[in-house]
């Protein structure tokens, strides 16, 4: 039997004793060693939902997950038992249109970890094809290996708007993402990088991890002063809050013809049409990642991102609460960390 950590109403987390699940043909089982907590994971704990993705059933949350292979299954000649690995937690169906086209992720018959109906890696083992565990270096940490699923967002963010040497980057949001964000536009060789944020210790933050510029969110036209003595107008902009005024102020900020990448999940929020047309924006969504997770793993090997310094705390299962709640009981808490396996 194992251990895991089951949502079972909002605000209510109990442990359970479980099967172990087996590896079937072609996947492995993965013994967990660390998950860092996501936005998402809290949202679900509080609401038991987020927008349409909806909890009808007792839930496992966690989806950043790192660990070591612990069994094989029929046919899988690798990764091998003992390989540490960063679990990648989608499994698609494989034969849709998206699949077939190699968006794997907008596959609608997704499996993703914690959302619902779909259990999470909150527990001591899980079960995922062989190809999503991905062997990462000795030189990456647990901690690290399992925030390789953030960074993938931020990658995957980069990567719809093109981001390259020369390139003057706004990043809208100093929360975890938002940071990942700035540190890969820095890693790809952008010239300029300022960040908005409303939090003057998250601002701190980002100043920490290399912004060339952070502005103070709070008043529109005093930010958009600051960002244009800071960086000009931006050619890209990375909108990580989902938050009305910040995206008010972030796309106001975008040079003409500029990419804006919507990464923050929210709402409903209005965009300025007019300033979208009178500048050609080219407004893009993102939703997670596809076909990332090994240039991720080279990117935080190569220690051109940190991602050590970003966890905040750690936690054993028995206080998977204490991890959840890690953010609203500090202001700075910025991944916390629960470890099954330990
Ligand atoms: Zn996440
Ligand atoms: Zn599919």
């Amino acid at each position: 039997m194992q251990r895991v950590a089951v949502l079972t109403e909002p605000d209510h987390v109990v442990l359970e004793d479980r099967e172990v699940p087996d590896p079937g043909p072609g996947q492995v089982q993965v013994a967990v060693r660390a998950v860092s907590v996501c936005g998402s994971d809290v949202h679900y704990y509080d609401h038991g939902r987020i927008g349409g993705f909806v909890m009808h059933a007792p839930l496992v949350l966690g989806h950043e997950t790192s660990g070591v292979v612990s069994a094989v299954g029929p046919g899988v000649s690798a990764p091998a038992v003992g390989t540490r690995v960063a679990v990648e937690p989608q499994t698609e169906c494989g034969r849709c249109e998206q699949c077939r086209r190699g968006r794997y992720h907008l596959c609608p018959d997704i499996a993703f970890f914690a959302t619902p109906p779909v259990d999470g890696s909150f527990a001591e083992y899980v079960v995922v094809p062989a190809h999503r565990a991905h062997p990462v270096p000795d030189a990456l940490t647990d901690e690290a290996a399992a925030l390789i699923e953030p960074l993938s967002v931020a990658l995957h963010a980069a990567d719809k708007a093109d981001i390259g040497p020369g390139i003057r980057v706004l990043v809208s949001g100093a929360g975890p993402v938002g940071l990942l964000c700035l540190q890969v536009a820095l890693a790809r060789g952008a010239s300029a990088v300022a960040v908005t944020d409303v939090m003057a210790l998250r601002r701190e933050a980002a100043t920490e991890y290399g912004a060339t510029a952070t502005v103070d969110a709070n008043d529109h036209e005093s930010g958009l002063a600051a960002i244009g003595a800071a960086i000009g107008q931006a050619d890209v902009v990375l909108e990580c809050t989902g938050v009305q005024p910040a995206v008010d102020l972030a796309v106001t900020a975008a040079a003409p013809a500029a990419t804006v990448v919507l990464v923050g999940t929210g709402a409903t929020v209005t965009l300025p049409l007019d300033v979208v047309q009178a500048r050609e924006l080219v407004v893009k969504g993102t939703f997670r990642y596809a076909h990332v997770y090994p240039a991720a793993i080279e990117l935080a090997a190569s220690g051109r991102v940190r991602l050590d310094d970003m966890v905040t705390s750690h936690h054993p299962l028995e206080d998977a609460v204490g991890a959840l709640l890690a953010a609203r009981r500090d202001p700075m808490a910025l991944k916390a960390v629960v470890h099954p396996a330990r």
